[in-house]
């Protein structure tokens, strides 16, 4: 109970004016910090742009000896100590990509009796190491450690989105260091994943602070991609008429990535696309140059994520519809995180929602062979995907959607005109039904229908491999969506053999299997294992 000294709100207003030139503490900034200067654990739930790093950064400067700050991407650390540094703050970070020389000035402090650093960061890779713990018990023992912080806490939980084995390890520092405070921060609004960050961290007695979900400089808009003539021409002209604005377009697939990014460039957007698949130079320098402002937009998976820092995003896109409401939420919220109004649009299409149900549904049938929880995990999945589609397919405010998915109940009045749904209602409403009609006509033919008169990465080629067939017979969407006889849909799709299944189930069945090859042999950017040395998490 070294550390108890305390400091009042108008001592913390002034470090915060002082140091960061910012009027007042924002939300719930104030009783964190002073929660954690008190020596309590504190629970942080903050929107993306909320202020958390402010909650550990204010307390740093509170007294003297070091605060520790965990964070899973090195190029998080890069920018947040840089910038720190620029204010006259001693801050440094540890990481592999350093030099010797700069890691052995770090080390030299740390061992001095007074170390003149106040804010360390680390990957939680370090923390796991002997060499470095026992450094950190000594320096504990000397009463030089004020806090321990816990950037993006939602990766120890394996139902977060961003789940690293490597947090897992964290679980010991509660009783390493007893009677220092332990601050976790997460915009994860999702209520298991925080009781499992409280409970594998140890927190005791945490004060557990929520911040609300709203973001009310964003406008949220969904657009239909079943009844707009040309998809790639209405996001150029999206793009365009938000005067070539610093946008993301996220796009399920990698193939998308290039392909859009190539029809925009073409048409005087300035972009480039960023996903897994390209190699760690081309992804660092597409990435260094929408940072710097080379270029406005990126089209990106969702290997584009975390520590994505640029603050001025004015507009997200969703070419396709995403997995849940979790996701939506972080890749939307990247827009306006420095609060000016700034546009989240979302492009729905049947085909696109039958496509991430078929991935969910596949992911649950792999898991189910290993783990009953995987399943549940799976099943979970497909529940937070009605939501998405909930939020698409509804005529109500999309922000109370968005907002009572989290648990947050949200009075009528707060949307205020910022989404589609509250500002045209009658607009909205009319497109919903002409979508309505258009899935019900296309619905005659049956789901291989739709599928194979809309999805774009579907070419003859892919329709081929879609049936794995040799000899795949040419075939143009007029082929399909012309007929009004079952049997026609499947023209040139394999006919004869698809005759010889009459029997609705089995032909269902049929097409099942064979749409389920078909992504099997194209599965999207998969989840794959994350290197937490690799500042760019894989898609
Ligand atoms: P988060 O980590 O929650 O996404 P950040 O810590 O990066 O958010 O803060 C987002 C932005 O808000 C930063 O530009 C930061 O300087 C600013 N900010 C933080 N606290 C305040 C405050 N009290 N008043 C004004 N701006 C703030």
């Amino acid at each position: 109970k070294r550390r108890q000294q305390p400091h009042g709100k108008e001592a913390l207003v002034k470090l915060l004016r002082w140091h960061f030139g910012h009027a007042e503490f924002r939300g719930k900034q104030l009783e964190a910090i002073e929660a954690v200067l008190s020596g309590r654990d504190c629970f942080c739930l903050m929107p993306t742009g909320g202020g958390k790093s402010m909650c550990y950064q204010i307390p740093a400067m509170a007294r003297p000896g070091i605060v520790l700050v965990v964070c899973p991407l090195i190029a998080l650390m890069e920018n947040q100590v840089t910038a720190l540094k620029e204010k006259g703050i001693a801050a440094e970070y540890l990481s592999s990509t350093q030099t010797s020389h700069a890691k052995n000035k770090i080390h030299e402090d740390l061992d001095s009796g007074k170390p003149t650093l106040r804010l360390l960061y680390v990957t939680p890779e370090l923390i796991a190491t002997a060499g470095f713990m026992s450094k950190l018990t000594k320096i504990y023992s000397r009463g030089l450690l004020n806090l321990v912080a816990i950037d993006e806490a939602h990766c120890i939980s394996t139902w977060g989105h961003d789940f690293r084995p490597s947090y897992r390890k964290l679980s010991s520092l509660r009783n390493h260091f007893p009677g220092i405070p332990i601050l976790a921060l997460t915009a994860t609004a999702v209520p298991k994943v925080q009781n499992d960050v409280i409970e594998s961290l140890g927190l005791q007695r945490p004060l557990v602070l929520k911040s609300s979900f709203n973001r009310p400089n964003i406008y949220y808009e969904v657009r239909y991609k079943d009844i707009l003539n040309d998809v790639y021409a209405d996001l150029c002209n999206l793009l365009k008429t938000s005067g070539n604005v610093c946008g993301i377009i996220y796009c399920l697939e990698r193939s998308a990535c290039d392909d859009l990014s190539a029809y925009l460039s073409n048409n005087g957007i300035s972009c480039a696309a960023y996903h897994a698949g390209l190699n760690d130079k081309l992804r660092s320098s597409v990435l260094d140059d929408w940072i710097s402002s080379k270029t406005q937009v990126v089209v990106a998976t969702v290997a584009f994520g975390m520590g994505i820092d640029r603050k001025d995003v004015r507009i997200v896109c969703h070419y396709n519809i995403p997995k849940s409401m979790e996701s939506f939420y972080q890749e939307s919220g990247r827009a306006g995180r420095d609060q000016l109004p700034s546009r989240s649009v979302l492009y729905y299409g049947v085909d696109d929602r039958r496509k991430m149900e078929f991935i969910l549904r596949n992911a649950k049938s792999k898991k189910s062979q290993t783990s009953n929880s995987q399943d549940q995990l799976s099943k979970k999945s497909l529940d937070d995907f009605t939501q998405m589609v909930e939020y698409c397919e509804g005529s109500g405010c999309r922000r109370k959607k968005i907002l009572e998915s989290f648990g947050e109940q949200v009075p009528a009045s707060l949307c205020n005109e910022s989404c589609d749904a509250c500002k045209h209602p009658s607009l909205v409403a009319r497109n919903l039904e002409e979508v309505t009609n258009t899935y019900a006509t296309r619905q005659r033919y049956g789901f291989s229908h739709i599928m194979i008169s809309r999805s774009e990465n579907m070419n003859c080629q892919d329709l081929s491999e879609f049936w794995n067939r040799e000899d795949e017979a040419s075939c143009s969407e007029e082929d399909v969506s012309d007929s009004d006889d079952d049997n026609d849909v499947v023209r040139g799709l394999g006919r004869s053999k698809f005759q010889k299944k009459s029997g609705l189930n089995e032909r269902i069945d049929f097409l099942q299997r064979a749409e389920e090859n078909y992504y099997r042999s194209k599965a999207p950017d998969k989840q794959a294992n994350k290197s937490d040395k690799n500042a760019i998490a894989d898609a």
